[in-house]
């Protein structure tokens, strides 16, 4: 403890992170484990349903599409999900398998296929016929193919979250729900946190405060559009195809830079969960119309109606979350460009989750190292000078 000008205390930690969502509960894992003093501080409960971590599941795959230098950062995820299983006891990972249809040069199999053959990943490319004899499910054009990867599959997000709570607050961690952060600053000796109801003091800060980044990371340089949203649960005209254990994780390319994607049915949230991956509206986190909208069930209600008839039925309930997008899609992982001993976790651009596990170990070791051998120097802030 430390005086402050009022001359209270001041609690004192190796490090703060901002923001116990996907990323931030992670970082409070790894680093509690590793023995660091650690102050987990968030705006609402722990977990909520208020960012871009809540809807039951996040779909985790190994061939990636949108780069193959994600690759090697996944197969540590996948490694540490794995542990996070045994560790948390808790069912978190279903490995599925993953569909990704499209035209043989599109982006998703084309990109897949890249990631694939230059990471020698397990996958089998499928010609239209192969795929309507063993996913009858698809109705996708003539010059269509599919790629089916074996290790692809989907996460529970909001059980991670507790999962990772729980343990860093066993292994010593303190985290405080419903506590917003005001203001913060740092200098040569240290870092300065205040929140509602408090003012502490740490070695180091880390960053992870999803959709609402760009409120409290100043002097970033770099702009983060929060967007608006929709996931939809359908029941199918024929269930049994859509079930956990018969279909796959699947995406739907658009041919536009965009993609539907869904999840096989679980037996614990009614219905067939479907959405497009394409940023949606912008939007203020703080007033973001949570409610569904006229036109929310047409942001994946056509893509039933015209490739997976199957599952066309009733509407069950929709739910609205948000994006940060970073300017080219990639997310943001580095320290801060003006102070030391400041880390962020920002721009996941929708796409973020399935790597919380390995985000989290790299976020302690810059906290605590100031550096990591993991390889994600590809994520850094130099990519926009
Ligand atoms: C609809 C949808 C579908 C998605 N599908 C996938 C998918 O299939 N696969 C995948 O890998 N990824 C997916 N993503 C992306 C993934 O969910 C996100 O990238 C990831 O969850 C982001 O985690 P985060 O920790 O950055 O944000 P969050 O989990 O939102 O955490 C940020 C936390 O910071 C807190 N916070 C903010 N400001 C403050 C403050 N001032 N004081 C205290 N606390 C604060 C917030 O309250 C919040 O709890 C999807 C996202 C959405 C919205």
């Amino acid at each position: 403890m430390s005086a402050n000008r009022s001359g209270n205390t001041t609690p004192v930690f190796d490090v703060i992170v901002i923001g116990i969502g996907a990323m931030g509960s992670s970082a409070c894992h790894h680093l509690a484990r590793k023995g660091a003093r650690v102050l987990g501080l968030e705006q609402f409960d722990i977990p909520n349903a208020l960012g871009s971590t809540h809807g039951s599941s996040r779909m985790i795959r190994l061939a990636y599409y949108e780069h193959p230098d994600y690759v090697p950062l996944l197969k540590r995820a996948y490694a540490l999900w794995d542990e996070l299983e045994v560790e948390s006891g808790q069912k978190l990972l279903y490995r599925t398998g993953g569909l990704y249809m499209g035209p043989r040069d599109g982006e998703i199999i084309g990109g897949s296929l890249r990631s694939a053959r230059q990471h020698h990943l397990a996958h089998e490319l499928l010609d239209r016929d192969e795929l309507r004899r063993r996913f009858p499910q698809f109705e996708v054009p003539d010059n269509w193919v599919a790629l089916h990867e074996p290790e692809a599959g989907f996460l529970r997000p909001e059980a991670v979250i507790s999962s990772y709570a729980e343990l860093a607050l066993r292994a010593g961690a303190e985290l405080h729900g419903r506590e917003p952060v005001i203001e913060w600053n740092a200098d040569g000796k240290g870092v300065r946190v205040v929140t509602s109801r408090a003012e502490y003091q740490a070695d180091r800060l880390i960053f992870c405060g999803g959709p609402w980044s760009g409120r409290l990371i100043r002097d970033l340089g770099v702009e983060l559009r929060v967007t608006r949203q929709v996931l939809g649960w359908v029941w199918p005209k024929k269930p049994e195809l859509f079930a956990l254990g018969r279909l796959p994780v699947w995406a739907i390319d658009h041919l536009d830079g965009t993609i539907h994607y869904g999840f096989p049915m679980m037996n614990d949230v009614p219905g067939f969960k479907v959405a497009h991956h394409a940023p949606g509206e912008t939007t203020d986190p703080d007033r973001v119309a949570r409610d569904p909208q006229p036109g929310d069930e047409e942001t994946f209600r056509p893509i039933l109606r015209q490739m997976i008839p199957a599952a066309d039925g009733p509407l069950l309930s929709m739910k609205v979350c948000m994006y940060t997008n970073s300017p080219d899609g990639h997310f943001i992982l580095d320290r801060h460009p003006k102070h030391e001993r400041v880390t962020i976790a920002c721009g996941f651009s929708g796409h973020g989750f399935k790597f919380a596990s390995v985000i989290g170990e790299v976020l302690a070791d810059i906290a605590q190292g100031g550096s990591t051998t993991l390889p994600a120097a590809f994520l850094g802030l130099g990519r926009f000078a």
